[in-house]
């Protein structure tokens, strides 16, 4: 059977400062090595100071992830060398004293499997290698530690899953949950990262290192998979080692270095104390956090009614389900969910055009209810949905401007009705000996008057009239 286990590195990007000092949390609008300090810079008589709202939100991901949490957490310096490491060490945390980890054995349901969380742990994020030059051999190596210090929580699994499939369930789940908790935005780069350790049946544990995007690790286990079998089918043994992703080539190759916990010389960071998390501020938390994605899904089926497939992407997405819960009325609900999900999707579907999309929930509120009340169709609404996402404006003057407005009066109707029969003899003769075909005859009617007639209307005038 195939085992596969995730590390998964998730940066707390909704903090204002690194996990140690008063840096930026937010190292991507700055000049290479402009947010750094002597903390986070590991100069001689510099201390870190610990940020208290990093080890809120980590238990808090602990928490959601039904993790335990313990009385008391620690943190251990992790030794290596390497450019990206200013300190030649990272603080990070450790279960060798007991459990001093934010979080310890928790699950994550992926559909109908349990997926077992190991622990969870903050850390420090390392700074950023630059490679520039066209080949290998003019390559030079720049480094920026603009990030260096940043606050990162490790989320490590039990190798549970069986296939790249659930991995990727996995982490769509993860990071929609992360976005919702309000502790991470997953879209920016490099904000979620991962390692996977892959087995084989009767093979040894490879780890993949070096997974820049969620997209590369599913392919890169797939790769490893496929590998392993290969060596397995032809007798050859596999070796345990690390090997890194190579994301332009799309391989993994063995990786020269491999480091064992031993060779990190983990020990007690004493710079830090041991910071107590009494049940009072857990409780505390927990009212912080915001409502689950589960509980919001099952909310909306049953208070609004609205379908399960519809509940479950207006409740994965947080700025689908901000849209809704500012926008929707107990009249208008259904209806604001059915906009969100058919129309406003393709309109919205990447992080620079939510951001600069100008629509409010006003604006869908009124859109429902103009629905609602007759004064649009359906199709107008996704006109005016359109108009507003681009411009922006009040949705009367965008009827009027567009001409949306309903064609309510029958005799108006009526009259281009007549006109589409006397154009249409054809669909008319075959609409009487087969009725199904009429849908034609209403299709052009909807063509003639640019969507803005009733199609149930016009359905009833036609029957009457041919
Ligand atoms: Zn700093």
């Amino acid at each position: 059977m195939t085992k596969i286990g995730l590390e998964i590195h998730c940066q707390l990007t909704k903090l204002e400062s690194k996990l140690f000092c008063t840096c930026k949390a937010n190292y991507r609008e700055f000049e290479p090595n402009t947010n750094i300090c002597p903390i986070c810079m590991g100069l001689p008589g510099s201390l870190p100071r610990l940020n208290q709202k990093a080890v809120e939100k980590a238990t808090m991901i602990a928490m959601a992830l039904n993790c335990n949490t313990p009385e008391k957490i620690a943190f251990f310096r992790k030794n290596y060398f390497y450019p990206d490491l200013p300190k030649n060490f990272q603080i990070t945390q450790l279960n060798v004293y007991g459990d001093t980890t934010v979080g310890g054995t928790g699950t994550l349901m992926v559909g109908e499997k349990k997926i077992r969380i190991t622990r969870i742990q903050l850390e420090e994020d390392p700074g950023r290698l630059i490679y520039e030059g066209s080949s290998e051999k003019n390559q030079i190596t720049l480094v920026d530690y603009n990030r260096a210090g940043t606050p990162l929580v490790e989320i490590v699994t039990e190798p549970d899953f069986e296939n790249p499939k659930e991995v990727r369930e996995f982490l769509n789940i993860l990071s929609d949950l992360l976005e919702n908790l309000d502790v991470s935005d997953p879209s920016l780069e490099g904000a979620m990262r991962a390692d996977a350790n892959v087995s084989i049946e009767g093979g040894n544990k490879v780890e993949i290192k070096n997974i820049g995007s969620f997209h590369d690790l599913e392919k890169a286990v797939h790769f490893e998979i496929t590998r392993q079998q290969s060596l397995h089918s032809r007798d050859i043994p596999i070796i345990q080692e690390t090997r890194h992703w190579d994301d332009k080539r799309k391989i993994t190759v063995s990786s020269r270095s491999k480091e064992e916990d031993l060779d990190y010389r983990y020990f007690l960071e004493g710079d830090i104390p041991w910071i107590k998390i009494n049940e009072e501020t857990k409780e505390k938390l927990k009212t912080e956090m915001p409502e689950s994605i589960s509980s919001k899904k099952q909310r909306y089926i049953t208070k609004y009614n609205i379908p399960t497939q519809v509940a479950e992407v207006l409740s994965s997405d947080k700025f689908y389900s901000n849209l809704f819960e500012n926008a929707h009325t107990k009249e208008n609900a259904k209806e604001v969910a059915n906009i969100i999900t058919t129309d406003l999707m393709g309109l919205v579907d990447t992080r620079e055009k939510r951001a600069d999309s100008k629509l409010k929930p006003s604006h869908l509120k009124e859109i429902a209810d103009s629905i609602q009340s007759g004064k649009i169709t359906r199709n107008s609404a996704k006109n005016a949905l359109y108009e507003i996402v681009k411009m922006g404006g009040s949705l009367s003057d965008i009827i009027t401007k567009l001409d949306l407005g309903n064609i309510t009066t029958e005799s108006e109707l009526s009259k281009i009705i007549e006109l589409t029969i006397s154009e249409e003899p054809l669909a008319v003769e075959q609409a009487k000996s087969n009725p199904q075909t009429i849908n034609f005859l209403v299709g052009k009617v909807m063509q003639k008057t640019k969507g803005k007639a009733d199609p149930k209307l016009t359905l009833d005038l036609l029957k009457k009239m041919i």
